[in-house]
Parts: structure tokens; C-alpha cells; sequence
């Protein structure tokens, strides 16, 4: 499960995806640390929003862009997610607003019903649905092998995941997987701008991990220069994320010193890192 880059690279291939990525997704920040983004199909030069809270934010990069908006794509209904939708679709006439139907009606503006394993399309790009419950029970990733992309809204952070709040430990267990089992190579795109502090968490439960560290002040120089710090990889996050680590030696060792009786199970791992993280 181990990549083959050594830890120096995972941060410069990292910068270097974020210059490549700017083509065809473009990262708007809304709020204090939420991410909404705009995917490109550069042919027709229309787009999508992948979660916009603020629309009047997201119109402008639009209009800056050269863009024609077609499409909304959420991830999850909280509000930091979709709170922008109404004044979207009040805009512009006959947007797509597409909305899981786990989401039970809770994605305001929604046109369009989708669930696990449906497209969504935006010009000649096409997105693939994957469910990813546990967030919230709606929650959907939307994979773009065209891009090789893929957004995770609040499961999958840069070295972090979301709060279990409608799922159990187990379903987020299983929603982790599905996205980890996407190519290495594609780039993730999450919800939130949480990195540096997930990466001080990552490295009270794995020290001696060198990939860790070297993201960690990658993560830090990026964040004081004002950048962001996505997209990551799935093959990095697989060296870096805790909770799709719950094999790592150093991880299970470091979680038998506060827990002793803790054992091997993976579900049982990932619920004791998700409650420290909690607390962190
Ligand atoms: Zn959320």
C-alpha cells in the first residue's frame, strides 16, 4: 500500500499537480475554510461547481473565467456545502442541481436525483456518483477519470476524514475504502482546507513516518505563503491519512499505549483514531 515516491517527492509532485490541476478545476474558497470548485470541460467551456456556500464568490470566478455554469454538484447537504444553491439557480435559469437521494430532499434547488454509480455530466466531461455515506447518509464523491480527479467533500480530508455523524464507524470504514481503491493517481479534492492540523494529529499516532512529516511541513511553508494544499493523491493520502492506515504498525502501537486492550481489528482501530482526532 505503499507508494514508491520518497517523501521529498510527495511534496513537489504535490505543487506541481496544483499548477497542472488549474487547467480544468479551479479551487474557490467560500467561508473561513471551505473549498468550493470550479471542473472545466476546456472544450465548451462550460463548468460545474462541485459545493458552493457563496454564490455571489463562485459567479464572479465564472464571469472571470470566461465560464458558462451548467451544473451543481454537492457532496453532502450541510449547509457549509449547498448554501449557496438557491441564489445559484436564481441566476441562471435551467441549472442542473444535482442531489443524492439519501440526501432525503435536503439539497436546496435540486433538479436532478442521482444515487451510487449514476453520471453526471458537464460539456464532454463525465462524473461518475460514488455513495460514500457515514458524514451524512447521503454523501457522494464524484469521480472524473477524464480529469482524474475526484472530489470528497467531508469523508476524505488531506490526511484527515470527515465526523461520523449520520453512519457508524464500520460505514466510514467502507466509504474510505471505495475511494482508496480509485488509481494512485488521482488527485483528491476535499471539502475543507484542515491539512496542517490534521498532519500535527497524524504524526502524535506515527512519528517516525517520513512521508508524514514531509507533508507536514510542506503543508505548513504552503499555508504561510497563502496557498492551498489540494489537491493531494490517493496514493498520498494512503502513506499519510490515518484513517486508511489502520494497518501501519507504528499507528496500531501508538494506540495500544492508551488502549491495551485495542486488538487488530480495523474498524476498531479506525473508531479509536477518529475519537482522539475528535478530541485533538
Ligand atoms: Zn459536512
Amino acid at each position: 500500500m505503499i507508494g514508491t515516491g520518497t517523501s521529498e517527492n510527495i511534496a513537489g509532485r504535490a505543487g506541481a499537480l496544483a499548477q497542472e490541476a488549474s487547467m480544468a478545476i479551479i479551487a474557490v474558497p467560500q467561508l473561513s475554510d471551505n473549498y468550493a470548485y470550479l471542473v472545466v470541460d476546456d472544450a465548451s467551456k462550460e463548468c460545474g461547481v462541485v459545493d458552493c456556500s457563496e454564490a455571489d464568490k463562485v459567479l464572479t470566478e465564472v464571469k472571470r473565467q470566461g465560464l458558462k455554469l451548467v451544473a451543481v454538484l454537492p457532496t453532502h447537504w450541510h449547509f457549509d456545502h449547498v448554501g449557496g444553491n438557491e441564489d445559484l439557480a436564481r441566476a441562471i435559469p435551467g441549472l442542473r442541481v444535482y442531489g443524492a437521494r439519501a440526501e432525503g430532499g435536503r439539497i436546496p434547488a435540486q433538479t436532478d436525483e442521482i444515487d451510487d454509480g449514476a453520471t453526471v455530466a458537464v460539456g464532454s466531461l463525465k462524473g461518475r456518483v460514488i455513495g460514500i455515506p457515514a458524514h451524512t447518509n447521503g454523501h457522494v464523491a464524484y469521480h472524473f477519470p477524464q480529469l482524474d480527479a475526484v472530489f470528497t467533500g467531508d469523508t476524505l480530508f488531506i490526511a484527515g476524514c470527515g465526523r461520523v455523524f449520520e453512519g457508524k464507524a464500520n460505514t466510514m470504514v467502507e466509504s474510505l475504502a471505495k475511494l482508496a481503491a480509485l488509481p494512485d493517481s488521482t488527485k483528491v479534492y476535499c471539502g475543507h482546507e484542515y491539512t496542517a492540523k490534521n498532519l500535527q494529529f497524524a504524526l502524535t499516532l506515527e512519528p517516525h513516518n517520513a512521508a508524514l512529516k514531509a507533508k507536514h511541513e510542506w503543508a505548513v511553508k504552503t499555508r504561510a505563503a497563502g496557498n492551498f494544499t489540494v489537491p493531494s493523491t490517493i496514493g498520498d493520502e494512503k502513506q499519510i491519512n490515518p484513517f486508511l492506515r489502520t494497518d501501519s504498525a507504528e499507528l496500531r502501537a501508538s494506540l495500544k499505549k492508551i488502549d491495551p486492550s485495542i486488538g487488530s481489528d480495523p474498524v476498531v482501530i479506525f473508531a479509536t483514531t477518529r475519537a482522539l482526532k475528535d478530541k485533538f
